[in-house]
């Protein structure tokens, strides 16, 4: 079944007398479960069409079925409560509170929508399980490797158990190497049913995802489905292991 349904959607940005097309008519369907990599040159609609996913925003025209739900004519809190409740959002900047660890990072969302502490630290122990760091929870961002740091806001993002993750360039301040790891989270994350929309410059993450969609001046103008590259993480390197080891 599909968790994402847009039919038709447009938005248009209005500022005085200037209108800006930047959607013009997408349609897509993605179904539960599915990875999903949206591509398209700067300008091209992709942080317009995110923003909609993500319930953000609404659009000009068009319909959004949303898990099953119309949401395109909602009222802001309305939208606002779909959003908490079925969305994970990661950033390409990770956004983690410095002074703060990784446990208390994840249980932000949670302190937000008022789960009382046991229950906070039960479930946001459980979503870095999920990202592989058990064994970090009371690190602080500085003593976390970018890929840790970015695994971190991706537990924060499932900590209220979305049923869409989506990341905006969430491997643009990542070398290589840990954009893999990332994408290897993701991957595992779609075998689990949680459905990953990624926005993405690179081919090389393209390849990570199951479905390639590309957008032009607003529009769809390819949407393919491929066989993903298995993420495979190389193995850590032992120097910069240990240069972190000392600067924590
Ligand atoms: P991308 O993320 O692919 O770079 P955007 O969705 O950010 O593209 O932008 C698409 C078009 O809409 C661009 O022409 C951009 O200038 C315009 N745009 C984006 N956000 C706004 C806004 N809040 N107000 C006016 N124009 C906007
Ligand atoms: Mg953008």
């Amino acid at each position: 079944m599909s968790v994402i349904d847009l039919q038709d959607i447009t938005r248009v940005y209005r500022m005085g007398d200037v209108e800006v097309r930047a959607l013009r008519g997408v349609t897509l369907d993605i179904e539960a479960g599915d990875f999903v990599a949206i591509m398209g040159t700067s300008g091209s609609g992709k942080s317009t069409l995110m923003n909609l996913i993500g319930c953000l925003d609404r659009p000009t025209s068009g319909r959004y079925l949303l898990d099953g739900r119309e949401v395109s004519r909602l009222s802001r809190d309305e939208l606002a409560d779909v959003r908490n409740r079925t969305i994970g959002f990661v950033f390409q900047s990770f956004n983690l509170l410095s002074r703060t660890s990784a446990l208390e990072n994840v249980e932000l969302p949670l302190l937000y929508s008022g789960v009382k502490t046991r229950e906070r630290i039960v479930r946001a122990t459980d979503a870095l399980g999920l990202v592989g760091l058990s064994d970090r929870l009371d690190h602080k961002p500085s003593q976390l490797s970018g890929g840790q740091q970015q695994r971190v806001a991706i537990a924060r993002a499932l900590v209220n158990r979305p049923k869409v993750l989506l990341a905006d360039e969430p491997t643009g301040n990542l070398d290589s190497r840990t954009s893999v790891e990332v994408m290897a989270l993701f991957q595992d994350l779609g075998h689990s049913g949680i459905t990953v929309v990624l926005v993405t410059h690179e081919p090389d993450i393209a390849a990570y995802a199951s479905r390639v969609v590309v957008v032009k001046d607003g529009r769809v103008v390819s949407d393919r489905r491929q066989a993903p590259e298995k993420a495979v993480v190389p193995p850590e390197d032992p120097v910069e292991e240990l240069a972190r080891a000392a600067h924590a």
